[in-house]
């Protein structure tokens, strides 16, 4: 039985008052015991955060980190970084970081060694274009970015990694794919990851991220391969977060 986890991708937004608002709104409301909730935050949240939510079902995360763990890499923040301000989880190869900061498969990859070995969970991003997808290559991409990562890994560090599917052209756009759309992708994800080890497909957790909100992650949250969800705008508003949380329940 997969867990379903809702992670809230903040992205480069929020402040140090909006973690106390969500720490005292969980604290107040809670989160569904059948649920795992998470938010993935701006790195300089993460200590103030840890210390806010100490004790509650909040799970903490990362947005991005570099694949060194250490050195004369100004700006960036290694995995053990994230680890040492009481991170969880981190994100890798957002398609904001692949299209936006020019991170391939090769560093994706790089990245999500770089989080296993620091001891975190990533949480690996997938997604197509539309204009992928109006050319029917929506399966080739995102078994593609699947394998790209998969392929490299040895049978012990696959099952530690949660994969997050992401149609690009739903992410902050209100567009959502369809329950159906979603689905579809899902199972090819999950009947790739089958061809590793059927084990380790029945138990990995698959996220859907694009425009999720309150109003529409029940459904999507119905289907049998999607096991959660990757929100960003929506996981602003404490309401929403805690009543997508609900959803999953
Ligand atoms: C995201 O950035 O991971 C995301 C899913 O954003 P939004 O929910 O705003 O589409």
């Amino acid at each position: 039985m997969r867990t379903p986890l809702i992670a809230g991708n903040w992205k480069m937004n929020g402040s140090l008052s909006l973690v106390e608002t969500f720490a005292d709104a969980v604290a107040e409301r809670g989160v569904p015991a059948t649920v795992e909730a998470a938010l993935m935050l701006p790195a300089p949240f993460l200590s103030v955060a840890t210390r806010a939510f100490a004790g509650q079902p909040v799970a903490l995360g990362g947005q991005t980190l570099y694949h060194q763990p250490s050195g004369a890499f100004t700006g960036e923040v290694s995995g053990g970084m994230l680890v040492d301000c009481g991170a969880r989880y981190v994100l890798v190869g957002h398609s904001e970081r692949r299209e936006l900061f020019g991170e391939d498969d090769a560093a994706v990859l790089a990245r999500v060694q770089a989080a296993l070995t620091a001891g975190l969970t990533p949480v690996l991003c997938v997604g197509e274009t539309l204009e992928e997808r109006d050319a029917g290559r929506t399966e080739a991409v995102v078994l593609g970015q699947l394998a790209a990562v998969f392929d490299a890994l040895s049978p012990d560090e696959r099952p530690r990694l949660v994969v997050a599917y992401e149609p690009v052209w739903a992410i902050g756009t209100g567009r959502t794919a369809t329950p159906e759309q979603a689905q579809q992708v899902h199972e090819a994800l999950r009947a790739h990851l089958a061809t590793y080890d059927p084990t380790l497909a029945e138990g990995l957790r698959l996220l859907y991220g694009g425009s999720m909100k309150a109003a529409n992650a029940a459904e999507l949250l119905a289907q049998p391969d999607i096991d959660g969800g990757l929100v960003g705008g929506a996981s602003l508003q404490v309401d929403d977060f805690l009543a997508i949380c609900q959803s999953a329940g």
